[in-house]
């Protein structure tokens, strides 16, 4: 396993420039997710460190050997796609163990290798079937397994979950974590879905149109977001924002202030409002906040058993230190 680094790294398809100059350090052994909306580069930027797409300027190292000329081969590095890309008419042990037959691996070594895999990923049982026999999540697993022979320096996912329903996807998920646990690879991890990143990633990379916009831990990106679109990115449900007359107390263009940072009181507070629509999560309950003045409710967390009915006048106020400043061009203030 091994780090990987970019240097002034961009993509530009004919006159669009797709990634402006960009750099990155991946640590060796490291959890990264690469998030951000559809479009904004990520696949570009998994697939030029695959080697499947060229650099249109830049450097990209593996280690510490400059890989920016390598064919994909050479590069050590093992991708898993969002089709599984599976062969229908092998079986899955042919399917586990087919770059290994290509780089003629000798029988003994790459069936000891297969059924490692298939132990780790709990397929064993299932080798001789074909992918056409297997479910949805079986198929993604037999498409790491063919990733994990390999034994690659990384591995990169390119939204591998994004065609499985949503509970599989959340097993998935820790099994993938469980992966890292045990394998300890570099892996990078490319994803639409903020929860997955933050579920995932010991570092997320968020990205938008082919920037970086932060970098850092997923509760770093959480409490301390260095501009509005991560602090609205990043968490479920959104960070809410207020403005104008909101904002100016507080010497800022636009303050944020999550869901769980708002007391709520039907005697006073700071705002006054009327309760809207309420989510019934069980546990917890979003309810959303109608403030004079307001042109979007805001969403309030407070405890399941609390009852409160549409069109009930409630009074917010933001927790002590929980407030998040930003100027007109949605940049952090800090506050001393
Ligand atoms: P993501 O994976 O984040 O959804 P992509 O990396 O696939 O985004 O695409 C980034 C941008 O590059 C998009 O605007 C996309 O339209 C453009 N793009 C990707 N591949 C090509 C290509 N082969 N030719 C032209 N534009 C492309
Ligand atoms: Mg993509």
């Amino acid at each position: 396993m091994t780090g990987i680094t970019l240097r002034n790294v961009t993509k530009a398809y004919g006159r669009v420039e797709v990634i402006p100059p960009l750099d990155l350090d991946i640590e060796d052994g490291e959890f990264v997710v690469f998030v951000g909306p559809s479009g904004c580069g990520k696949s570009t930027l998994l697939r030029m460190m695959a080697g499947l797409e060229d650099v249109s300027s830049g450097q990209i190292f593996i280690g510490a050997q400059d890989a920016t000329e390598l064919p994909p081969s050479k590069r050590r590095l093992a991708m898993v796609f969002q089709s599984y890309a599976l062969y229908p008419h092998m079986s899955v042990r042919r399917n586990i163990s087919f770059p290994l037959r290509m780089a003629k691996m000798d029988r003994e070594a790459t069936n000891e290798r297969v059924e490692k895999a298939a132990e780790t990923l709990n397929l064993s049982d299932y080798l001789d079937r074909r992918p056409g026999q297997l479910s949805g999540g079986q198929r993604q697993r037999v498409a790491i397994g063919r990733a994990i022979v390999r034994e690659p320096e990384a591995f990169l996912f390119d939204e591998p979950l994004s065609n499985l329903d949503a509970a599989l996807r959340v097993d998935m998920r820790l099994e993938i974590a469980r992966l890292h646990e045990e394998l300890k690879t570099t892996m990078i991890y490319v994803t639409h879905d903020q929860v997955e990143a933050m579920t995932l990633a010991e570092k997320i990379v968020v990205l938008r149109d082919g920037r970086i916009e932060q970098v850092g831990s997923p509760l770093e990106l959480y409490r301390n977001p260095q501009n509005r679109f991560v602090a609205e990115f990043i968490g479920s449900p959104k960070m809410n924002i207020l403005e104008a007359r909101f904002a100016e107390p507080f010497g800022a263009a636009a303050i944020g202030i999550r869901s769980e940072h708002l007391d709520l009181s039907r005697e006073a507070g700071l705002w006054q409002g009327r309760v809207g629509v309420s989510e019934h999560l069980g546990s917890d309950t979003y309810v959303h906040v109608r403030l004079d003045g307001a042109p979007e409710p805001v969403t309030v967390r407070v405890p399941g058993d609390i009852v409160l009915a549409f069109g009930d006048i409630v009074h917010l106020t933001p927790q002590e230190g929980a407030l998040h400043r930003f100027d007109r061009e949605g940049r952090r203030i800090e506050v001393a």
